[in-house]
């Protein structure tokens, strides 16, 4: 099969991923098959490619935002039939027995494995994953507007969940890329007030064409204070930025897997009961919840679409800011 292969970590502007023949996987015991149609383009394959994230397997095919259809089961598997339509994320296993995964909170696992980094993504024509951990896609999405709901909506979605916001709140989101689009549209449904703190134009306006209430830069203060917000940009400096806005008692989540040093600040502006969280993976009960309110709201993705063979170049103008929306692989290949 054709996939793209990172032997090791690289600046994205060298073309660090390889287009490459390699053997089809075969399911082992309790995993599926896929035949990948498309693949989402998260800043987690950024990370992993850029080698923020240290590396953990080599050569390895990163893309955790897997649509396709389940073309072999392995020994055991029972879950889904052949043919059936389900999406790869990132959480590509865990231990089940550490205390995180015993008390519900998987997504912290000791002893975890992730999609795209530990073991071969989707960046491919096919890929395998415990049965377990696969989703079904609601019918309602095409291949292309479900795949960034696998980790862009599912983090956004446990972002928002952790910021506690609930209806007639105000909630502030720093950067407005792929998981951000799609968080608007939930706290929208959900009656909440967003604004929208992004670097360039084209984020402000997208924001504001999905019902932001204002939109500025990067740094400008939103025009009222917020009950919580997320900061979706890897940037630490905008921690201080975003704590200067939250009201008392307010809730600051950290989206990201990865973020700058966080500068030095003021204890008064964390005071008055302000929180700070980060967000680690999700659970698949967040991941199964979000799919069904996505299918209910209904979210629609904006998408720009690239042949597989080009993974590298979408990862380029993912982080030179040039994706309005999400970035997706089409993996149908051949090219
Ligand atoms: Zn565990
Ligand atoms: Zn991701």
């Amino acid at each position: 099969m054709k996939a793209c292969l990172l032997r090791a970590p690289a600046d994205v502007r060298s073309n660090p991923l390889e287009y490459a023949d390699v053997p089809q996987p075969e399911p082992g015991t309790g995993e599926v098959l896929v035949r990948v149609k498309a693949c989402g383009v998260c800043r987690t394959d950024l990370h992993v490619v850029e080698g923020e994230l240290p590396p953990r397997k080599r050569p390895v095919i990163p893309g955790h935002q897997v649509v396709g259809t389940v073309e072999a089961l392995g020994k055991g598997s029972k879950r889904f039939a052949i043919g059936a339509r389900v999406g790869i994320a990132w959480l590509h296993h865990t231990d089940g027995t550490c205390d995180y995964c015993r008390s519900g909170q998987e997504n912290l696992c000791d002893a975890p494995s992730f999609a795209g980094y530990t073991h071969d993504g989707g960046f491919a024509e096919y890929s395998v994953a415990p049965e377990d951990f696969v989703y079904a896609i609601p019918e309602s999405f095409s291949d292309e507007q479900a795949a960034p709901l696998l980790c862009a909506g599912i983090i956004g979605f446990r972002s928002l969940r952790l910021s506690g916001v609930h209806k007639g709140q105000r909630l502030g989101f720093y950067g407005f890329g792929a998981a951000a689009h799609v968080a608007i549209q939930v706290a929208r449904h959900w009656g909440v007030d967003v604004y929208a703190s992004t670097r360039g134009e084209k984020h402000q306006e997208l924001a504001r064409q999905l019902g932001a209430v204002w939109a500025g830069g990067a740094t400008d203060e939103p025009p009222d204070k917020l009950d919580a917000a997320i900061i979706f940009a890897p940037a630490g400096e905008l921690v201080p930025a975003a704590l200067k806005v939250l009201k008392k008692g307010g809730m600051l989540v950290l989206g990201g897997i990865h973020m700058s040093t966080i500068p030095s600040f003021d204890y008064k502006l964390l005071y008055q009961e302000r929180s700070i969280r980060s967000v680690a993976n999700n659970t698949r009960q967040d991941g199964e919840d979000f799919l069904r309110v996505a299918a209910e709201v209904p979210i629609r993705t904006q998408t720009k679409l690239f042949p597989l063979h080009e993974a590298n170049v979408a990862l380029q103008e993912l982080k030179a800011d040039r994706i309005n929306g999400a970035a997706v692989l089409d993996c149908t290949g051949p090219a």
